[in-house]
């Protein structure tokens, strides 16, 4: 049977259209093209592995290559040759990517010129996992000789397709596996919300190591014939030079991201010469989507005043891909509430369950997400134990994310049990509203985390850690709490205070809260 994802490459390459703009190299990949490199890195595959069939049957096959074109062959050229694919991340240290390697097992390696400096630390530690160099060699004579990527693989879409590691914001980077089924189920859910076409055009700024570079960005994009503009990496005067242009019609990222926009905005394009072109440029996207973690609603504000658009939030994690979403149609404002995530796609069954186990029904409840349906991962990679443990009998996925829902059935997540839900005094509150409502009524506070921190009296104290905007000194404890109080309830009103200059977050936005209250109160 054909893999759908194949068949739709395979379709789009019918026609003469532009799947990738590689950014660094200044060089276009047709869908044709495109499948032709596949076709290429697969047989080198076959060659160095000296396979004689035509497929390597779920070996592990990793990459470590900038965002463009030549990630996409290779990722594509895995899968053709029955492949796992496991990409890793470029900016980790050498450290951190032997971890994922040592993991998922790879049997082979490859490895682009820009870091070559890994190289012989490759070499020394996995002696028996050959390396290819890409850029692969150019050798015209080779390509011709290649058969065409097989649109019916010998394969079915059960197989394993990929390992993407979790972002190690609570713990050790887990692998999840997700199959060609899962893939195919989650992109194509997000094409059907959102609308992606043939005609669309997406400026591609994250991180292919994670669920929403590889599979929201790329692969949803590539499905429904789109053009992916591959930038190699985010930044924000490209990212408002190219809405001038006015010739992209999609945009994704995390709320750091937009943050650094708006900052941009104000400083550098407001008052000059292009700013009404800039305005117009990001007036006119289709489709502005944040996510991978809360969106503080003074970003989300900030950003429609400057362009008129409402950031569409959506929710998802490693292990699901996306299972809510903020509405696509959003006439009268509704669709996409402030601090609100959205409604289950297509297809994926979401439910909050209370901690004595019982399912919530009535808005408003908090309980713990669940979800099921061909979104959801097959398996963590080798870890039978950790797998188990997160499904309920009934085959929920058992997300550890707290939420509510409102009259409308609209999700509002209140954040991880394990780090956002603070247990004080007999409360539960929620770390991601006392960080909104920081946000909204102290401008100073230029980023925020609150946190629980462990107090004989309380079980937990609500702490807040604070960076100020530049030219603005810490708060004292007793003027900061009083501007809460018209918006919090006395409990929920921080009685620990820590400034710090800035902080740290992963490449996904995210904050390592355990680390935060480790490094600040030991
Ligand atoms: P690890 O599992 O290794 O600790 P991680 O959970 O951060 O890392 P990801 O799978 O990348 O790794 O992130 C998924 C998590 O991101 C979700 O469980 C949720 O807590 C958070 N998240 C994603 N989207 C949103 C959103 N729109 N609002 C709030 N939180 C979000
Ligand atoms: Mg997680």
């Amino acid at each position: 049977p054909a893999l759908p994802l194949f068949s739709a490459l395979g379709k789009h390459a019918t026609q003469d259209r532009v799947a990738i703009v590689d950014v660094k190299l200044g060089r276009t990949l047709t869908y044709s093209e495109l499948l032709t490199g596949a076709a290429r890195v697969k047989s080198l595959i076959l060659e160095t592995l000296t396979r004689s069939s035509t497929d390597i049957g779920e070996d592990r096959i990793a990459f470590l290559v900038p965002s463009g074109g030549d990630y996409v062959q290779i990722q594509w050229g895995i899968w053709a040759a029955g492949g796992v694919a496991v990409p890793l991340c470029t900016t980790h240290p050498f450290q951190e990517l032997e971890y994922t390697v040592s993991d998922s097992q790879p049997s082979l390696i490859f490895l682009h010129q820009n870091f070559s400096q890994h190289k012989s630390a490759f070499e020394s530690t996995f002696p028996s996992v050959p390396i290819i160099d890409v850029p692969l060699p150019e050798d015209a004579e080779k390509i011709d000789s290649v058969p065409p990527v097989q649109f019916s693989p010998p394969f079915d879409a059960s197989r394993r397709a990929l390992i993407i590691y979790t972002s190690g914001t609570t713990s050790k980077p887990k692998g999840c596996v997700t199959t060609h089924e899962n893939i195919y189920f989650q992109a194509s859910s997000l094409v059907k919300a959102w609308k992606y076409t043939a005609s669309d055009h997406l400026i591609h700024v994250l991180p292919l190591h994670h669920v929403h570079g590889i599979i929201n960005g790329l692969t949803a994009t590539l499905l429904a014939g789109g053009t992916v503009e591959m930038q190699p990496k985010f930044d924000p005067a490209v990212v408002w030079k190219r809405w001038m242009d006015g010739d992209s019609t999609m945009f994704m990222a995390v709320p750091t991201v937009y943050n650094r926009l708006n900052s941009y905005f104000t400083e550098k394009i407001a008052g000059a010469e292009d700013e009404q072109k800039a305005v117009q440029g990001a007036k006119k996207l289709r489709l502005v989507v944040s996510g991978s973690a809360a969106l503080p609603t003074s970003i989300k504000q900030r950003f429609r005043e400057i362009t008129g658009q409402i950031l569409l939030e959506r929710y998802g994690m490693t292990e699901i891909g996306m299972a809510l979403s903020c509405l696509y149609e959003n006439l009268d404002g509704t669709g996409r509430p402030d601090g609100g995530v959205g409604w289950p796609l297509d297809g994926v069954e979401v439910r909050l369950v209370a901690e004595d186990g019982s399912i919530i029904s009535h808005p408003m409840e908090h309980g713990e997400i669940q979800i099921r349906g061909g979104n959801v991962f097959k398996e963590y990679w080798q870890r039978p134990e950790a797998t188990s443990k997160e499904f309920t009998a009934d085959g929920f996925f058992k997300t550890g994310d707290i939420a509510y829902r409102d009259q409308s059935g609209g999700y509002f997540i209140q954040g991880r049990s394990s780090v956002d839900i603070i247990k004080s005094g007999g409360y539960k509150i929620s770390a991601l509203d006392v960080e909104r409502e920081i946000l909204a009524n102290i401008p100073e506070v230029k980023e925020v985390a609150v946190v629980g921190v462990e107090d004989e009296e309380w079980g937990e104290r609500v702490a807040a850690v604070l960076a100020m905007r530049d030219g603005y000194d810490a708060p004292e404890l007793k003027p900061f709490r009083d501007k809460l109080r018209k918006s919090l309830a006395p409990y929920k009103i921080p009685t620990l205070l820590k400034v710090v200059k800035g902080i740290e977050r992963n490449a996904m936005g995210k904050v390592n809260k355990k680390q935060l209250i480790k490094d600040l109160w030991p």
